[in-house]
């Protein structure tokens, strides 16, 4: 049995009971009275990476420094940090970081509650991969934290190489696959692809599911986000956004996406909730942490609530990340700006399972009227 697969009853012992029940207590009785600690956080460790993507602008942002090892060790000094239970290294391409393995290892030291850490690649570097991966294995494995790694992966062979700008990608990233697979005959960790859904890859998303299905290789399908943060990508909404001869293809494929109902795989409430959106103009119920128990550090000490929003301070800049997480300024734009209007027209899959598991009142109700 592959890594990713576990009978219902497996996966039911081993839910994460106490998430989900001081969840339920957090976002649905004391966040109405304080606000609560981080306890989601996204490190972007990088800016820079080696793909071409026709969906963010990363790859072309002017090269600054990046904090070392010891900088981000300074900052995490901070005891907001010390609540942490769910962390994410992000990039640009992480494994162009030569210190990623001393950065994790301090992160994953740092957080006395971390239960797991998880890792985003776009796969080109095989080899650096798979070193990382096991180094980060062997940092969780004995503490029990889940490690979890997405490879990057926007359609099959020369579609792939297109959307990413690089040609030889496909291949990359199967080397990348296939040696993560072999890593899972002698570790438990949990590997998938990464599918963003845009204008050019819509029409090959089943063949795609069909591809992976016959590999035993999980998906996340996202849709494609702009922002004016992170990937900075609003100029290239005309192009890759989807069009209007798109729409009845993509509402068909959400809607199959969310007719998988479960008490384990949480997604379908997120693909209901798209069709909604996208189809009615509704707006977005999926619960996620990152508007009320999240944030995001990146290299260059920029703080946010989510990455998909505007910074909210920077932490070298005389104020340390609680200064500027609990800055009464900064939780009413949490409050009113981010909840209240940016989130509710938000199409992103970041984090909803977690979100769903400690909002597991929406999610039970959902499974009962739907
Ligand atoms: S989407 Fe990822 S892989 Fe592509 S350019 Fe941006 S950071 Fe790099
Ligand atoms: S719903 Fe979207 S915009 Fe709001 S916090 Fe989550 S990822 Fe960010």
């Amino acid at each position: 049995m592959s890594g990713n697969h576990k009978t219902t009853l497996e996966k039911a012992l081993s839910a994460d009971w106490g998430t989900l029940l001081q969840g339920a207590l957090d976002y649905n009785v004391v966040s109405h009275f304080k606000p609560l600690p981080p306890k989601v956080m996204t490190a972007v460790v990088n800016y820079r990476c080696n793909a071409r993507c026709a969906m963010c602008n990363i790859w072309q942002l002017p090269k600054r420094h990046e904090m070392t090892v010891d900088e981000f060790a300074a900052v995490l000094h901070d005891p907001i940090f010390d609540t942490v239970e769910r962390l994410t290294i992000v990039g640009g391409e992480v494994t162009l970081r030569n210190d990623l393995v001393a950065l994790a290892r301090m992160f994953v030291d740092r957080f006395p509650r971390l239960k797991s850490l998880s890792t985003i690649s776009n796969g080109f570097l095989p080899e650096r991969v798979l070193t990382s991966t096991e180094a980060m294995l062997a940092m969780t494995e004995p503490r029990k934290i889940g490690f979890s790694i997405s490879v990057s992966l926007e359609g099959l062979g020369a579609d792939h190489d297109r959307v990413r700008g690089v040609d030889g990608a496909f291949d990359k990233v199967m080397q990348t696959l296939d040696g993560l697979q072999k890593l899972r005959q002698d570790h438990k960790f949990w590997m998938g692809v990464g599918y963003t859904l845009m204008h050019q890859n819509l029409g090959q998303a089943r063949a795609f599911q069909r591809w992976a299905a016959a590999r035993d290789i999980s998906i996340g399908f996202q849709p494609v986000g702009f922002h004016s943060s992170y990937v900075s990508n609003l100029d290239l909404q005309d192009e890759i956004d989807f069009k209007p001869e798109d729409q009845d293809e993509l509402i068909g494929f959400m809607q199959e996406l969310g007719t998988r109902r479960s008490l384990i795989d949480l997604s379908a409430f997120f693909w209901n909730d798209l069709v909604r959106m996208y189809r009615d103009g509704a707006p977005r119920t999926t619960p996620c942490p990152y508007n009320m128990d999240g944030l995001a550090l990146d290299c260059y000490g920029d703080v946010y609530y989510c990455l998909s929003t505007p910074k909210i301070g920077n932490c070298l800049q005389g104020q340390s990340v609680s200064d500027i997480y609990y800055d009464p300024k900064n939780l009413r734009y949490r409050k009113e700006t981010m909840q209240e209007r940016i989130c509710k027209g938000c199409n992103s899959s970041c984090a909803t399972e977690t979100g769903l598991k400690k909002d597991v009142k929406k999610y039970l109700r959902f499974l009962l009227t739907s």
